[in-house]
């Protein structure tokens, strides 16, 4: 893996890979947080980076 790689749990590859797109968290519903901590899962940015396949 390169040093560019920030990937969040809830990311399904590293943001700018091929076939991925930005989609709003589903853990947090895009708050960046869950109750009163950030989200683990899209690292607070409410944002996760998903695999879109073919266009
Ligand atoms: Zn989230």
């Amino acid at each position: 893996m390169s040093d560019t790689d920030r990937k969040n749990p809830g990311d399904e590859d590293v943001p700018g890979a091929k076939q991925t797109g930005e989609n709003v968290c589903p853990t947090c519903d895009g708050s960046g947080s869950v109750g009163q901590k950030p989200c683990p899962d899209c690292g607070g940015s409410g944002r996760v980076t998903v695999i879109v396949g073919d266009a």
